[in-house]
């Protein structure tokens, strides 16, 4: 199964894609998570993102088709792969379509999540991450449960906010999606290939919607 999840930053698209891993044993391929992790080790590629992740814009076409090139040629995603964050413009879906075409992997499914901007907003600005054990949470709706502690060191978990997450950015990121990103509802659905999904309300109704879109197609 190939599947790309499209939607707007706060949609969703990194827990959903979780419960698949989960479900049908088949690795995310989120881009967002290859660049904090190049932040984090702070090579080549992390210094080039890291000014441009945090001020909310698009990292390069290049260096994103860098990325996800060598990912993709991972024995692991020859079962299938959730495609989490890419492509983010028309340009990265044509390339995409070049280099699935080239590996023989065509895509099978696109869905996009659906939330009200001022979801969107309440869930970003609500996001906090566990930086040892890198679980997100979120403060308003799903803060970890009392006395829950860290699997990786056995305390509280320790919380940070993503730069990026922060009010200021938030608005911007929301407006590159608009701009760059949801023209590919339409390429997608020209092909036949797009699904939408409501996206809003328990993070289990979610992906019980979206398990039954996915088997509609299949
Ligand atoms: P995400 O975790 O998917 O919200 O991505 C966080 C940030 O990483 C984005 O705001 C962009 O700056 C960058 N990024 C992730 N994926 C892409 C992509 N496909 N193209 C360009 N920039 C990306």
């Amino acid at each position: 199964m190939r599947i790309i999840l499209l939607g707007a930053p706060g949609s969703g698209k990194g827990t959903q894609s979780q419960r698949l891993i989960e479900r049908c044993h088949i690795p995310q391929v989120s881009t967002g998570d290859l660049l904090r992790a190049a932040v984090a080790n702070g090579t080549e590629l992390g210094r080039k993102a890291k000014p441009v992740m945090d001020a909310g814009q698009l990292v390069s076409d290049d260096i994103m088709l860098g990325v996800i090139r060598e990912r993709l040629s991972e024995p692991d995603v020859g079962r299938g792969f959730v495609l989490d964050g890419f492509p983010r413009n028309l340009a990265q879906a044509r390339a995409l379509d070049e280099l699935l075409a080239q590996l023989g992997q065509p895509l099978d499914t696109v869905v996009v999540l659906e939330v009200d901007q001022a979801e969107l907003v309440r869930r970003i600005s609500g996001r906090r991450t566990c930086r040892r054990c890198d679980r997100v949470f979120n403060v308003f709706t799903s803060p970890p449960a009392p006395g829950e502690t860290c699997p990786a060191n056995g305390g509280p978990h320790e919380l940070f906010q993503r730069p990026d997450d922060k009010e200021s950015t938030v608005e911007k990121r929301l407006r590159v999606y608009e701009e760059k990103t949801r023209p590919l509802v339409d390429f997608y659905a020209a092909r036949g290939i797009l699904r939408k999904l409501p996206a809003e309300g328990d993070v289990d109704a979610v992906a019980a919607r979206l398990q039954s879109v996915l088997k509609k197609k299949g």
